[in-house]
């Protein structure tokens, strides 16, 4: 089949990869590239844990782990390191994680308050426990995504560094798909043909289920997270940290980059981003003076200095659970990673060759259900939805609706995560 990919990010690359070893003729299409700094994929790391309140995750992650492990084999390197996390919160807030954490036989550790420093050299206590377990640490994801990028050009995909303005989804029949084809229309006027489109644009992605007539809550917006390092006390070997939201202080979460440094971020927007309009990733110096001195003062790390500020992007959905599916025939759509997407990236890219497939994934997707939040209602794959997506788009095929007009990379912040 023809199959055309939107996002070449840590979800929509493994799909098209994965496509494309499994013989489909795959059209990559983004905007600036693989992993580009406007993207919510770049950066060298992000944590991945086992551990989680939300039992739909714990599961996923465990499947994920395993793609991981066969994504390491094919890269020849590892794409995630074992590390640990240390999780501290409430007394009360420790007992309900580990009651779901026992359910889940997740192994783990209640530290008391006085010996989080046990797990994590350095954290000063501030009288709440925390809870370890060792299966978790850094995904790497700059090996990650290369690996993704080699398995993708070695199966003959087609990468094409474009901007999408419209998509149109023929309107669907009982019996199948709809006639003609999926279209995808670029700045500049050309128009790409596909059986089957993959979606997975991150804070791209409403402008574009916009033109298909999806409407999904999604709201997109800026983090940012900074890399402190210290010549004379290397960080590789130190867990995640989560340090839950305390006092003033929103949440912290935490992972060491190895070579680099322990990077941190605040789960806090710097702002909202409108993606294409919002290009604007200039790291806020507030922000990374207080990171610094949460490092200095809190984990111990005296002489640490800022290697460096990023502003990424990421999305989030009201439920903070992903949205995927196939809302409408032949049209596969993964969005919402509430900034926690990474982890999964080299299921992803399974789950979503699967559906763009029609085949059912391993994964469970029902609590992801793209029309959660809709009330249960037509959304997913309805007629009368494809219908007016269809003539959504054919009423405007080249209208730029909430898109914006393409920028060059070039003179762009770096950016990212
Ligand atoms: C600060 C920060 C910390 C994070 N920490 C973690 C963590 O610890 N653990 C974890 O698992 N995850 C974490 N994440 C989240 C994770 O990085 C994301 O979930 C993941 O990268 C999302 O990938 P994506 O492919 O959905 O989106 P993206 O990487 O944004 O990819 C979408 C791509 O679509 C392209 N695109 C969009 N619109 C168009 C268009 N109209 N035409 C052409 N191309 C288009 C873009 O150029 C982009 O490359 C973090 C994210 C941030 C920002």
């Amino acid at each position: 089949m023809q199959m055309i990919v939107i996002g070449a990010g840590a979800w929509g690359l493994p799909a098209a990869a994965e496509l494309a070893e499994r013989g489909h003729r795959v059209t990559l299409v983004d905007r600036y590239g693989p992993a580009n700094p406007l993207s919510s994929s770049h950066g060298p790391t992000r944590i991945w844990r086992l551990a989680d309140p939300d039992p739909a995750k714990i599961t996923m992650t465990r499947q994920s782990l395993a793609a991981m492990e066969r994504l390491s084999r094919i890269a020849g390197e590892p794409v995630f390191l074992r590390r640990g996390l240390v999780w501290r919160d409430s007394a009360s807030a420790l007992d309900a994680f580990e009651w779901a954490l026992a359910m889940e036989g997740i192994p783990h550790l209640r530290l008391a308050a006085d010996r989080v420093g046990s797990r994590f050299p350095g954290l000063v206590p501030d009288g709440r426990g925390a809870i370890f377990t060792s299966e978790a640490g850094p995904v790497l994801a700059e090996v990650s995504l290369r690996a993704q990028l080699l398995r993708f050009e070695r199966a003959g995909g087609t990468l094409r560094i474009a901007h999408v303005v419209d998509v149109e989804a023929p309107v669907p029949t009982e019996a199948g798909t709809g006639d003609g084809p999926h279209r995808v229309h670029l700045a500049g006027g050309e128009t790409l043909e596909a059986d089957a489109l993959v979606v997975a644009a991150g804070p791209g992605a409403s402008a574009l289920l916009e033109r298909l007539g999806l409407d999904v809550p999604l709201r997109p917006h800026l983090e940012q997270v900074v890399h402190v390092a210290d010549p004379a006390q290397p960080f590789d070997e130190l867990p995640d940290l989560i340090d839950i939201a305390s006092g003033d202080r929103p949440t912290l979460y935490a992972m060491t980059t190895p070579g680099v440094g322990f990077k941190l971020g605040l789960d806090a927007p710097l702002r909202d981003a409108e993606w294409g309009v919002d290009d604007d990733r200039t790291p806020d110096a507030a922000r990374t003076a207080l990171l610094l001195d949460y490092a200095r003062t809190e984990l111990g790390m005296r002489g640490a200095e800022v290697v460096d500020a990023k502003v990424c992007s990421w999305t989030d959905s009201p439920d903070g659970r992903f949205v995927i599916g196939t809302p409408l025939p032949g049209v596969t759509v993964a969005c919402g990673d509430s900034g926690e997407g990474f982890k999964f990236s080299a299921l992803m890219g399974l789950v979503l060759a699967d559906l763009a497939e029609g085949v059912t994934p391993s994964v469970d997707l029902e609590p992801f259900r793209f029309d959660r939040f809709s009330g249960g209602g037509a959304g997913a794959g309805s007629g009368a939805t494809a219908a007016r997506a269809s003539r959504a788009a054919l009423a405007a095929p080249t209208s730029l609706g909430a898109l914006a007009a393409p920028t060059s990379l070039g003179g762009t912040p770096e950016a990212s995560a």
